[in-house]
């Protein structure tokens, strides 16, 4: 069918929509009275409806058995990371020898850095994107001071050419083959944070590869978004947080992925802590560190089994619905978004938004970046005023990331309502 921007076209959409009914299972917010808009799933996910439930038997387990509730628990907290690991692993293409849950993103990213960011003074060089999400940069400054190498010298980031807003994956890869001889490390964002791109990821990995260094990725804005192929695409580690489309509840505990070729050899220096020692032995309370083998001798600490569960509650969402189906649902849904967008916006002359992300699909997830042209952070948030929840990053842009899981091509709609009367408000004065 041929998209419209009309209630009748969206309405259609929903209907043949085999994933529509995953929107009841989440809770949507309502904020003064009114249930609004959310488009902001690539900063936190909505709440599952099941979450409760599933804290509620670990509460439970934890009121019932103390200590206890490591072995005889209803699921031994133990081995509850274990729990998370299937669904883990679908999502980024991985064996799930490869992957696991624990800390945080930010600490995850220097824990893997420990192992696979080991310069020498000849390879000591790390390309990224420019305008990585700040953390991200601030680790890479970091890691390469402790290093004893200069930020300057040491981190060659790649950025759009004049005019344009994202990077040329041509200019990467010249990047990559020009700073050959002295590169370590090619780390990059899945899919930017700020303009929403989707990198190629097998593509960079094999440049990588072909030059002598090694590829890591910030899958932050990428898992649950896009289906990812990290086993095949030979990417040799990746982390993620789980709070934005994975919907994992604030703040909580993030996942890693360490290629098999790695993963299975214990001799590579890392980190320890007695939950990345051999589980047989790991309550022997012995002297010498004994790396499992895989991603999960990469722990360090016992898991936090309540954020756990929440998680969990999620990630059955996933594995019932599927990543592959959800990315199809996510294609129709941020094209017919860009296209209410589009429709209602060029009937404005004083304020332009521009959509900045790539207009395919094969190089975006969900998520459109809007710059602002003639206005200024008001407009966000005279949108947020008009129940539509974005986010703005500085200094002008608007993110709005329509999740399959949760939104309807009726919201996409419903939001081009509220835009052009939010339009109208602000004709002439701004
Ligand atoms: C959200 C996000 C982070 C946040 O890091 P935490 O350690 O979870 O606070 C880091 N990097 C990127 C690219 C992000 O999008």
């Amino acid at each position: 069918m041929t998209l419209a921007n009309t209630l009748a076209c969206a309405q259609q959409l929903d209907n043949d929509d085999p994933l529509a009914g995953y929107r009841d299972k989440f809770f949507h917010p309502v904020i003064d009275g009114e249930q609004v808009l959310y488009f902001t799933g690539n900063s936190l996910g909505l709440q599952p409806k099941a979450a409760k439930d599933y804290l509620q038997v670990e509460l439970d387990d934890w009121a019932t058995w103390g200590v206890e509730g490591h072995f005889h628990g209803r699921n031994p907290w133990v081995s509850y990371h274990e729990l998370l690991t299937p669904a883990s692993a679908e999502l980024v293409g991985a064996q799930q020898s490869e992957v696991v849950c624990m800390n945080s993103l930010t600490t995850n990213l220097h824990l893997l850095f420990v192992s696979f960011y080991r310069p020498t003074k000849q390879r000591f060089k790390i390309i990224s994107e420019a305008k990585m999400f700040p953390s991200d940069r601030y680790l890479l400054e970091t890691q390469v001071k402790h290093h004893g190498f200069e930020p300057d010298e040491a981190i060659i980031e790649v950025s759009p050419r004049e005019g344009e807003f994202t990077i040329r994956e041509q200019d990467i890869l010249a990047a990559i083959n020009e700073h050959s001889d002295e590169l370590a490390l090619v780390f990059f964002g899945g899919v930017n944070y700020f303009t929403g791109q989707l990198f190629d990821m097998k593509a960079l990995t094999a440049a990588a590869h072909n030059v002598g260094a090694l590829a890591g990725f910030d899958l932050a804005h990428a898992v649950g978004n896009v289906p990812l192929k990290l086993h095949e695409w030979q990417v040799d580690f990746a982390a993620w947080c789980t709070y934005k489309y994975l919907n994992g509840s604030a703040g909580n505990v993030g996942g890693i992925f360490v290629h098999d070729k790695h993963g299975q050899d214990t001799s590579i220096p890392r980190f320890g802590g007695w939950w990345g020692h051999n589980k047989e032995r790991r309550f022997l309370m012995e002297n010498t560190f004994e790396p499992m083998s895989g991603a999960e001798g990469w722990q360090l600490s016992n898991v936090p089994i309540m954020g756990m569960a929440v998680l969990k509650s999620s990630l059955d969402i996933f594995q019932q619905a599927g990543i592959e189906a959800l990315r199809e649902k996510s294609v129709k849904l941020t094209a017919f978004l860009q296209l209410v967008f589009n429709d209602v916006v060029r009937k404005f002359d004083n304020i332009q938004l521009q959509i900045i992300t790539p207009t395919t699909p094969e190089a975006r997830g969900c998520q459109l970046s809007v710059k602002l042209i003639g206005t200024d952070k008001r407009f966000f948030n005279a949108l947020t005023k008009a129940g539509v929840i974005t986010d703005f990053r500085e200094p002008d842009v608007v993110r709005l990331a329509p999740v399959p899981l949760y939104n309807s091509f009726e919201d996409v709609y419903q939001f081009g309502q509220r835009l052009t009367s939010l339009l109208e408000e602000l004709h002439g004065e701004y």
